[in-house]
């Protein structure tokens, strides 16, 4: 009998495959549990139940289909800043209540089409400018390890409804940590592609040059499993890659003889816990003790990574966000003018977070101080990308922490942005250079999940599964299940 409380993609893909399992049996159990369970750790928004029971019928009345893919009868969840048709997408904003798109993100309709099963929409940080789920309008998530604490952010919502088994596998979105520290916080995968490897038609756009969609699942192979229905170029995203898509799975060889890793010394942050640092340099280890060669690196510009994405994320949010009018989505708020209209639209429906960032986008790019700020920034960019690129000379993919803490307090750090932006200090980096980075489970601090951060060359997201994939061979991190 499958044990529907501790099941991967992969191992319901097998269970279907047998006919052990069926996919509205399987669809059925995660809604029941999504019942029972949802309303202490608030991962969802929007459950969509009588669309997932369709979808799984379909299914399963499909099965065997040569064109069904690997995800045909797996239900997944969605973060609710991808457009789904019909459904209600709110970017965790008051802006966006009750706003349901004519159309569905291209990443919507490849799950579709490959017959992925789909239960709702995910809570996140407002426009996904967060690191704790906590700037959500509506509801504050909990980690399913500890109810207390927060699962990460800002794509919380979809790392904790895979750690708390309400659904098998998810979608969020990285623009600076987004899926990798959540992921790390809640003690399961996530990979946020290389810039450009997924399209991002219909995602409701944060910063332009540094968001990536990807998938979060238990495991490296679920991961690859998604990433290959979701991969390739698109085009209606004039930004996503013509780069082939390699069969992901076929990578999976378990082996790591040879592969070169480097270990950058900067990601060792100054007040790391030690207990994150410890699981961190184990998990290194077990990778040299599976024939991994590590090397030390350095990346001497990561210091300088925080003040330039807070400088290029906010100024492209900034003019991302000034569509939101209520003219053109979502409800208005009565007004003498337009003016008066727009004023108060934004003014009472965007959150402080948001409102904050607007401000500091719109300041680094006005007249006098553009070249001083956005343009300077966009300098050191180049300089932090140009560090991967060295490195990558040198080894074939670097291993570093993810998050210099476990997952906080709710309410720690809600009042000191600072705190709070800090907790990307190591995954910043990776979306200003454009290049992949995965996460897995790689121990407990305090019980609490710690994740090893793997960071790959542009478009070689197969080696970081690969290497991810190895190291879930030989150890059970992933294999944990909170008690709730
Ligand atoms: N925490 C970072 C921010 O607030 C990253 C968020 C993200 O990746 N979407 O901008």
């Amino acid at each position: 009998m499958t044990d529907l409380n501790t099941l991967t993609i992969t191992g319901a893909r097998a269970a279907l495959d047998a006919g052990e399992l069926t996919s509205v049996e399987l669809t059925e159990a995660l809604l029941s549990r999504i019942e029972r369970t949802d309303p202490s750790v608030k991962a969802f928004l929007t459950i969509t139940a009588d669309a997932a029971r369709e979808q799984a019928r379909a299914a399963d009345a499909g099965r065997g289909d040569p064109a069904s893919g690997p995800l045909h009868g797996i239900p997944l969840a969605i973060k609710d800043v991808i457009c789904t048709e019909g459904v209600r997408t709110t970017c965790g904003s008051r802006i966006l209540e009750n706003f349901t798109p004519p159309y569905s993100a291209t990443v919507i309709e490849r799950l579709r089409a490959s017959g992925a099963v789909m239960l709702g929409k995910l809570n996140c940080d407002e426009f996904a400018m967060g690191s704790s789920t906590e700037a959500s309008a509506y509801q504050t998530t909990g980690n399913p390890w500890d109810l207390s604490r927060v699962p990460g952010g800002s794509s919380g919502g979809s790392a904790a409804a895979v750690a708390a088994g309400l659904a098998l596998g998810t979608l969020g979105t990285d623009t600076g940590g987004s899926i990798r520290q959540p992921a790390a916080l809640c003690g399961v995968s996530g990979l946020k592609p290389t810039y450009g490897r997924v399209s991002r038609y219909g995602l409701i756009a944060y910063g332009s040059s540094l968001d990536q969609i990807g998938p979060m699942a238990w495991t490296a192979a679920d991961l690859a499993l998604m990433l290959q229905v979701i991969a390739g170029q698109d085009p209606r995203d004039g930004t996503s890659a013509a780069a082939p898509v390699p069969d992901y799975s076929a990578a999976l060889s378990g082996d790591l003889r040879g592969l070169r890793v480097g270990v950058p010394g900067e990601y060792f942050v100054e007040g790391m816990e030690p207990g994150v640092e410890r699981a961190t340099r184990e998990a290194i280890d077990a990778l040299r003790d599976q024939g991994a060669e590590i090397v030390e690196v350095s990346l001497p510009y990561t210091k300088y990574a925080l003040p330039t994405y807070y400088i290029i994320a906010p100024a492209e949010a900034s003019a991302n966000l000034a569509r939101f009018d209520g003219v053109r989505y979502g409800p208005r708020e009565p007004g003498d003018s337009m003016w008066d209209q727009i004023e108060l639209t934004r003014g009472h429906r965007f959150g402080v977070e948001v409102r904050r960032r607007i401000m500091l986008g719109t300041y680094a790019l006005s007249a006098g101080y553009y070249d001083a700020y956005y343009k300077r920034a966009q300098q050191v960019r180049t300089l932090i990308k140009r560090d991967f690129e060295r490195a990558f000379t040198q080894v074939d993919l670097l291993a570093a922490p993810t998050s210099p803490t476990v997952a906080f307090p709710i309410g720690q750090r809600t009042d000191d942005p600072l705190a709070m932006y800090l907790s990307d200090v190591c995954t910043l980096p990776i979306n200003l250079a454009g290049v992949p980075g995965l996460v897995v489970p790689c121990g407990f601090s305090e019980s609490l999940p710690v994740g090893l951060q793997l960071i790959g060359r542009p478009f070689d997201e197969a080696t970081l599964l690969r290497a991810g994939d190895a190291y879930q061979r030989v150890t059970d991190w992933h294999t944990r299940r909170p008690q709730l």
